[in-house]
């Protein structure tokens, strides 16, 4: 079985100094809960503090974004090597504010990926439909190019670790949850897709988690659904009362 995966996506937002404040309020709400794992994503700026505020914990820390290439010319980018020589060890990548504001394509997630495994850090693939795509009842068909894409060249044996998260667009920072019958198809579906080009598996060792407007009184409902292996949480995890609320769901 799956064990379930919570992650905080602290987007563009705490200082470092607001960064280590959360980690020391938060951890002692959190000490000795070995059910999940979890899992911090600050921004660059903060992941250093981060990284050694939980150090011994049972807290991980990711990085929100990485640039593809080894090493270059690249002004302002961060890669995977930097991220791994900090002891980063997760990365999302594809999250739908990098692909909608800052022109991420599915074929810059896919080198993404290959980066990311190759530099030893977990990635957390984002995918989700806009509202849009839902209405016109192409969901299926967007989750499909996505991973698809995202997936291109992944060998079976290096996907194992992978993770995915299904975060419907109009889901995040609205208020606005899909329903966890919803949410559960959605993610049956992906699980589908990877098997298909994966193998069943691979595809049933891989943690799906959920994203979009996840609260505490909302993430017990979402999380026992069978096919949600975990969440991936903004706007909530920013307090960490409410993010260990969610955490221990
Ligand atoms: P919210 O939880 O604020 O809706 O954000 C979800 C998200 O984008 C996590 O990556």
């Amino acid at each position: 079985s799956r064990k379930p995966l919570i992650a905080a996506n602290w987007k563009m937002y705490k200082t470092p100094a607001q960064a280590q404040e959360f980690v020391k309020t938060f951890l002692p709400l959190v000490a000795n809960h070995d059910r999940d794992e979890i899992v911090l994503c600050p921004s660059m700026t903060s992941l250093s503090v981060v990284i050694a505020a939980v150090s011994g914990s049972n807290v991980a820390v990711g990085a929100q974004n990485m640039h593809y290439a080894g090493e270059g010319a690249f002004t302002g980018e961060t890669s995977a090597l930097m991220l791994n020589a900090i002891g980063t060890t997760h990365v999302l990548i594809g999250h739908s504010e990098r692909r909608q504001y800052f022109a991420e394509t599915d074929e810059t997630v896919n080198k993404k990926i290959h980066c990311a495994i190759k530099h030893h850090l977990t990635p957390i693939l984002c995918v989700g439909e806009q509202l849009e795509e839902r209405e016109a009842g192409k969901t299926e068909e967007v989750l499909m190019r996505q991973t698809e894409n995202a997936l291109k060249g992944v060998e079976p044996a290096v996907a194992k670790n992978f993770i995915v998260a299904y975060e419907p667009v109009w889901a995040i920072g609205t208020g606005r949850t899909a329903t966890p019958e919803m949410a559960g198809m959605a993610h049956f579906f992906i699980r589908s897709e990877i098997a298909r080009l994966l193998g069943r598996k691979t595809a049933d060792s891989i943690r799906i988690l959920y994203g979009g407007s996840v609260k505490p009184d909302n993430a017990s409902a979402l999380l026992n659904q069978p096919e949600i292996d975990g969440a991936l949480v903004g706007g909530a995890s920013l307090d960490p009362q409410s993010f260990a609320e969610i955490v221990k769901y």
